[in-house]
């Protein structure tokens, strides 16, 4: 029987996936000005954002903005790996990329110093072992960046093979928790072997059933594991922007189907202690 009358999670969301790219915003005109997308987060209960962006002023206007101290939203500023569209397919193995990762990091923001890499995408997982990969990945591994990864179940195991830690100290927040589906069993034995393993929620099909609630599968997935999973609104696209409130929505509904103390994690707790925020 559907807990039809479960009441909806009502305390504070992070949001930790979050874009604020060129055509949201580029510094001057755009739908989605900095007071517009924190009206968004402040309605919506949302507390603090990983923010990151293609190319990465987006997220150094974030940082700086008024109306996100304003709000109460905390920005969590990730440097990006794009400068623009053609990088997507290309950074694993472009040099430019690394220095204008290096460069960024040692820039920070005026929230602070930068916690993490990415979003990256690999549609490819061999891509995982270009060189600019390989060095990243061993960068975030040394300097404890956290990293936000775009890629299949296969991409995750050779992404923890590069860091010097082989895994075991890798922050590595899995984007949408694998978006081409792999197994529950996959995703659990993944998150058995890699210990600092994060799985981010958008998109991740076969989460959600009837009414917008948990499917059984990944209701006792979450119940198993109530501190390794995050929720995300992926703006990649203005859409997204557009669509916030909904999205927003969707998670208070199936966040309000777990045990409070549960919910109150993903949504919330495991991203706060994570990067230190209260
Ligand atoms: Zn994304």
């Amino acid at each position: 029987m559907p807990l039809a009358w479960s009441a909806d999670y009502a305390g504070p969301l992070f949001d930790t996936h979050l874009h604020y790219n060129q055509e949201a915003w580029d510094g001057n005109t755009g739908p989605y000005p900095p007071a517009e997308a924190l009206a968004r987060m402040q309605r919506n209960g949302v507390k603090a954002i990983v923010a990151n962006s293609r190319p990465n002023a987006g997220t150094q206007t974030l940082a700086a903005a008024r109306e996100a101290r304003d709000a109460g939203v905390a920005v969590v500023p990730f440097v990006r790996l794009y400068r623009n569209r053609d990088d997507y397919d290309n950074w694993f193995r472009d040099d430019t990329i690394y220095e204008m990762v290096l460069a960024e990091l040692a820039r920070g923001t005026a929230s602070g110093p930068y916690k993490g890499l990415g979003e990256f995408h690999l549609y490819d997982s061999a891509n995982a072992n270009g060189p600019v990969a390989r060095k990243l990945i061993a960068l975030a591994d040394q300097k404890q960046l956290a990293v936000l990864a775009h890629v299949d179940d296969r991409a995750i195991d050779l992404l923890m093979a590069h860091a010097p830690s082989q895994g075991r100290a890798l922050r590595l927040i899995w984007a949408h928790t694998g978006i081409g589906g792999p197994s529950i069993e996959r995703v659990q034995a993944l998150l058995e072997r890699y210990p600092q393993l994060m799985g981010e929620l958008s998109y991740r099909p076969g989460l959600t059933c009837e009414g917008g609630k948990l499917c059984p599968e990944w209701r006792a997935l979450i119940l198993k594991y109530p501190g390794r999973f995050l929720v995300g609104s992926d703006t990649w696209v203005n859409q997204r922007w557009s669509a916030y409130d909904e999205i927003m929505r969707g998670y208070r509904a199936w966040l309000g189907d777990l045990p409070p103390e549960v919910a109150q994690r993903v949504a919330w707790g495991n991203a706060a202690a994570m990067f230190g925020i209260n």
